[in-house]
C-alpha cells in the first residue's frame, strides 16, 4: 500500500480525526500521512496519537519510534541523503508504531515477525532492521595502535598508553611477567 499526502487528506476528512498541536519540529506532512496510513490499517486509536517530528539532537540513529506514545522521530541529515530515505526511514519506524500497537500489552522484539508484518502493510516488505547511512559513526575511532615486536600482537586504544607497556603474554611466558624490554610495544598513532 501506498499513501500520498491527498489520500491521508480525504480520508482524514472522512473520518474527522481529531489533529493535536505538533510537537517542536512537528512535520504536518508526515504526521498525516502517518494518521492516513494508521487508519487504512484500521487502527483508528494510533491514528489519533501519532506524529512525526525532526530530531536535530539525533546523531547516528535514522529515526525512532516511542509507543504508546506513537511520536516518530526522524534525524535531519536524512534529507541530505535522499528523499527516498526519509520515505524508508519514516516507514520503517511507522511499521514499529503499527507492530506495537496491534500487539498491545503482548511484548514483541521490536523488529520480529510482528514488524516485518506492518512494513509489508506498509509497502516496504523485507525492510531491515538497521541502517548503513553515511551518518556519523556511534562508535570511537581508535587512535593508537600497538604492535608487540615478539608475537606481532597489535592492540588499538583510544587513549593513548601511559608510560612504556610492554605486551602482557610474551611478558608472561619469557620473564615471569616481569616488563622486559623486548616486549615493549610499538607506538603509531592513527585515524584523526
Ligand atoms: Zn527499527
Ligand atoms: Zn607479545
Amino acid at each position: 500500500m501506498q499513501f500520498s499526502f491527498s489520500e491521508a487528506e480525504r480520508r482524514l476528512e472522512r473520518r474527522s480525526v481529531p489533529i493535536r498541536p505538533m510537537p517542536r519540529g512537528g512535520d504536518g506532512l508526515l504526521s498525516a500521512r502517518a494518521k492516513g496510513a494508521c487508519l487504512e490499517l484500521g487502527l483508528s486509536r494510533l491514528a489519533e496519537r501519532v506524529s512525526v517530528c525532526w530530531n536535530p539532537r539525533m546523531r547516528s540513529t535514522a529515526g525512532r519510534a516511542t509507543w504508546p506514545d506513537a511520536i516518530i522521530e526522524l534525524n535531519p541529515a536524512l534529507e541530505g541523503i535522499s528523499e527516498s530515505e526519509v520515505e524508508r526511514t519514516f516507514l520503517h519506524e511507522l511499521a514499529h508504531l503499527v507492530a506495537y500497537e496491534r500487539a498491545g500489552n503482548r511484548r514483541i522484539r521490536p523488529h520480529g515477525p510482528e514488524w516485518r508484518r506492518a512494513c509489508s502493510n506498509l509497502g516496504i516488505p523485507g525492510e531491515r532492521a538497521g541502517h548503513s547511512l553515511p551518518l556519523p559513526s556511534r562508535t570511537m575511532r581508535r587512535k593508537w595502535r600497538y604492535f608487540c615486536p615478539g608475537c606481532w600482537a597489535v592492540l588499538e586504544r583510544v587513549r593513548r598508553m601511559r608510560g612504556h607497556s610492554a605486551c602482557y603474554p610474551c611478558c608472561l611466558k619469557h620473564n615471569r611477567g616481569e616488563y622486559a624490554d623486548q616486549f615493549r610495544f610499538v607506538e603509531k598513532r592513527i585515524g584523526a
